[in-house]
């Protein structure tokens, strides 16, 4: 029989797929007896049975209350008590965090009864028995009932402004009291019903609650946007109320080990006094720094750097920690390995590794392909005219330059028409996730580096200022003012770095990162401490690593950026692009020839430019492999859309100008349409009707080759034939390939070496793989095609089509044009890949669709052995980590 609930003392954090994070973290934190206030946890199994279903699995009520009556009797209180009630937290906790996007409901089991107990219980504190009620009744009715969270804000705004007051805080325990009322008549009016008494129904409402949170739009569009599986469900944690908001003697807190922003240990994190929670993750009210507690509070500060040391060095990582003060007694509601920013996740690894906590292999693991795109984010150039506006906190880093914008649905609207655009709010909610996804960069008035604006924005990897408390921002007039009186308008430029936490009036310029600058060989740039940290964990990513990683390159300079990042060759040079600009005429008069001699003529004109073409790549490739793919595209993409040639060639009848060759170039477009270009005369199919075309491609490779050599250089071409579905037509092609090359060598003396290999990109190619091996050096899959024909998905129309809906309903979590489909495509890729070494153990294998430089997709490639990935050149470091990473998966330790 499934177990659904657990107590805290029975988890572990490896537990994280069964009880979350945040319940496998309060788990081990309770088993390394850190003051963890008890309770227990609902699994992810009973959320998914929930969600699949629609109702709790029948177990759960009783197990529920088995491990409710053993909290109550380790408290000496039961829930809701009339006098000194046990009060319990509920939150969610998925595997994966997913800040401010599931739901949490405090003080659950108050009713109008046991309110006055708990006055009782906190010495005839009625100011916080009644502010912990109202807080209930405000999120139980936003989260667990539905009504719209602003109802009850606006409530408790009207009430500050008629008693003339600034903060909750001010606020006296008659108007608590009127404010409850007011909150519960709220809840009756909007559903209905009265605010359930029964702290038992509480309590089941709550949990239930959270499980439906799991599916909500934000989450879901969070998920998305974090490649979290849909399927996952939530854990729900059951945790003993411990209050913050009991006077100046409480508090809460949010603390890190170091500073998650740079990696530099020291007290880093924000307290607020006499507050719960959720005041401070919703930057409600500014927190002081926590380094301020030492003076508030000493023996809680120091129990809790203590605290910090041990968690440190047990999860050998950055901890990010939630706590609460209740009167002067301090207890940890939360930990977990803390989210941080892409430069100090490089710092931090290296940190760990010079005090002996990590070896190189892990400290390759602690970082990821995407932090390493982050790095190479551009930043504003320090020599140009700016002027400074605000400062706030550096949240999330980068420069980000945009136009102002107050809120998410002008951000979604302005991005969706090309602009960029800044999010300045006073602070974010879930609700502005949208609007945070469309922006550059996202700006605050209020609230920390641990608010939802800095949390969320450094998850996404957008730029973010936060805190930024001189700006005055009046969202419905679409304005916000400077201290200084400056005005900034919705649609004026700002520019704000979220590295400093600078916010500049209009445009500044922005230059190439220090790590792009490195990998591009600067060496000024490795002064820099960061810098260097990236060039130590890539120095051992590239040791470390079974693949090679190659370029997805077309011209010499894309050749040469990519050997400076590190390519090891070319993986896939297309050679269509040498077939437009002022060739363009040439390759009409090719596709126009109606003899064979005439073919010749123009294949003959373009063959010394293709040749030119191809010593330069050698040159900038010289000594590494470079894989040259002969024409792919259908040949009517090079002549004139077929529509618009009809009539301009109708205007010219009608005046009489009628023109014959333009008469006989719409007849051949109007041959050569296709209605599936995609399916038709495309590939090794075009070098089958027209040899000429594949034979000259041929011919200026090896020229260029044999040129290369009589230089003293060393190429190393490889031929690639596209689009094949049978070794036939392999061996067709190969046969004229090495008829070319017999007469070079007839005519030069020289005959370079060569390999001829095949893209499989065809299923068909995929089922024939042993057959096609036979007849080729090289596999290269082409991912692209091979996941268009796989799917039958046009790869040109659907991502703008369908696509969202497919994403939206879960049938998958990405495009997988964009991550490969391990299930599918992943599998045809493995079965080739073992059919082709099995027919020819010396094959090579490699891929060069857009998956070469998706990170998850490159561990797959690693896990099947694949030789070699090749991606865009600046994709090459990410590529270079990641397989790095998948090599050390297995063999990174902690000390
Ligand atoms: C592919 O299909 O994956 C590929 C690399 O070729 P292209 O994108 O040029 O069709
Ligand atoms: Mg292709």
């Amino acid at each position: 029989m499934t177990k659904y609930v657990y107590a805290f003392f029975e988890g572990s954090r490896d537990q994280r797929d069964l009880l979350g994070g945040k319940g496998a973290n309060l788990a081990e934190m309770t088993n390394l007896g850190l003051p963890v206030p008890p309770g227990f946890t609902i699994s992810t199994d009973a959320c998914r049975a929930y969600l699949e279903h629609g109702s709790e699995p029948d177990e759960l009520a009783g197990e529920v209350s088995e491990h409710l009556a053993a909290l109550e009797e380790e408290m000496g209180r039961t829930l809701g008590q009339p006098d000194g009630p046990l009060l319990v937290s509920v939150r969610s906790g998925a595997k994966f965090s997913m800040p401010g996007m599931m739901e949490t409901v405090l003080n659950v089991g108050l009713n109008d009864e046991s309110v006055q107990g708990l006055a009782d219980f906190a010495g005839g504190d009625e100011r916080f028995a009644y502010d912990s009620y109202r807080r209930l009744l405000q999120m139980f009715g936003s989260t667990v009932l539905g009504i719209e969270a602003s109802v009850f804000a606006e409530a408790l705004d009207d009430l500050k402004s008629e008693r003339e007051v600034e903060s909750d805080v001010e606020l006296e325990v008659e108007d608590l009291t009127g404010l409850v009322s007011t909150y519960k008549q709220i809840i009756s009016d909007h559903t209905g019903e009265d605010f359930p008494q029964d702290p038992r129904v509480q309590m089941d409402m709550a949990v239930r609650a959270v499980f439906d949170s799991w599916n909500t739009e934000r989450a879901v569009l969070y998920r998305r946007q974090e490649r979290i599986p849909g399927d996952l469900g939530t854990a729900v944690n059951i945790c003993s109320m411990v209050f913050g908001n009991g006077g100046e003697d409480s508090g809460t807190g949010v603390a890190f080990t170091r500073d998650p922003a740079s990696g530099a240990q020291g007290v880093y994190g924000d307290y607020l006094q006499n507050a719960q929670g959720e005041d401070v993750v919703a930057g409600i009210r500014n927190t002081v720094p926590l380094a301020d507690l030492e003076q508030i509070d000493k023996a809680a500060y120091d129990e809790l750097l203590e605290v910090m040391a041990t968690l440190e060095g047990h999860y050998r990582d950055l901890c990010d920690i939630e706590f609460t003060i209740e009167r002067g007694k301090l207890w940890m509601l939360q930990t977990r390995v803390g989210k941080r920013t892409a430069g100090a996740a490089f710092r931090i690894a290296c940190q760990l590794v010079d005090q002996d906590l990590i070896d190189m292999d892990e400290a390759v693991q602690r970082v990821t392909g995407d932090q390493l795109t982050q790095l190479m984010f551009p930043r504003f150039d320090e020599d140009a005219d700016r002027e400074l506006i605000a400062k706030g906190m550096n949240a999330s880093p980068g420069a980000a330059v945009g136009k102002v914008v107050f809120d998410s649905d002008t951000a979604v609207e302005w991005a969706e028409r090309g602009e960029q655009v800044i999010l300045v709010r006073r602070e974010t909610t879930p609700d502005d996730l949208r609007g945070m996804v469309a922006a550059r960069g996202i700006l605050t008035s209020r609230g920390g580096k641990t608010s939802h604006a800095a949390v969320v924005a450094r998850g996404m990897g957008r730029t973010c200022v936060c805190g930024a408390d001189t700006l005055t921002i009046d969202a419905k007039g679409a304005r916000m003012r400077t201290r200084d009186g400056v005005e900034v308008a919705e649609g004026d430029a700002v520019s704000i770095d979220g590295t400093t936490g600078e916010v500049f009036s209009g445009e500044v310029p922005v230059v190439d990162s220090l790590v792009v600058r490195y990998f591009e060989g600067d060496d000024d740039a490795t002064g820099d401490e960061l810098v260097a940290a990236v060039a130590r964990v890539m120095e051992h990513a590239d040791q470390a690593r079974r693949l090679a990683v190659r370029a997805n390159a077309d011209t010499p300079e894309d050749a040469g950026r990519s050997r400076r990042f590190g390519a090891q060759g070319i993986g896939l040079c297309r050679t269509e692009h040498m077939f437009l600009g002022d060739r363009k005429e040439l390759v009409e008069n090719l596709i126009l020839a109606e003899s064979t001699d005439e073919q010749e003529v123009a294949l003959a004109e373009l063959l010394p430019m293709q040749r030119d073409d191809f010593v330069a790549i050698l040159e900038a490739m010289d000594g590494l492999p470079v894989t040259i793919r002969l024409i792919d595209p259908p040949l009517h993409e090079f002549l004139p859309d077929y529509t618009d040639l009809s009539v301009e060639v109708a205007l010219r009848d009608e005046k009489g100008n009628s023109d014959s060759l333009q008469h006989k170039l719409l007849e051949t477009v109007k041959r050569l349409h296709e209605e599936n270009p995609m399916l038709g005369l495309r590939g090794v199919r075009l070098g089958i009707v027209i040899p000429g075309l594949f034979t000259m491609q041929a011919r200026a490779i090896l020229e260029a080759a044999a040129l290369r050599i009589k230089d003293g250089g060393d190429p190393h071409p490889e031929i690639m034939i596209p689009l094949v579905a049978t070794v036939q037509e392999l061996e067709l092609v190969r046969a004229d390939i090495h008829d070319v090359a017999a007469d070079i060598e007839k005519r030069t003396g020289v005959r370079p070496e060569f390999a001829i290999g095949t893209m499989i990109e065809l299923p068909r190619a995929v089922m024939a793989a042993g057959a096609i091996a036979g007849a080729a050096e090289f596999f290269s899959f082409g991912t692209n095609d091979l996941t268009q024909m796989t799917w039958g998905f046009s790869r040109d129309d659907v991502e703008a089509s369908f696509f969202p809906t497919y994403l939206d309903k879960g049938i998958f979590g990405v495009s997988p044009f964009e991550s490969l489909d391990l299930e599918g495509v992943g599998e045809l890729v493995r079965q080739a890949a073992e059919k082709g070494r099995e027919a020819n153990p010396d094959l090579h294998l490699g891929i060069c669709g857009e998956h070469g430089g998706d990170p998850d997709s490159i561990h797959f490639f690693d896990h099947v052995g694949l030789d070699y990935v090749s991606c865009s050149p600046f994709r090459i470091p990410v590529a270079r980590l990641e397989a790095g990473r998948s090599a050390t998966e297995d063999t990174a330790s902690t000390a």
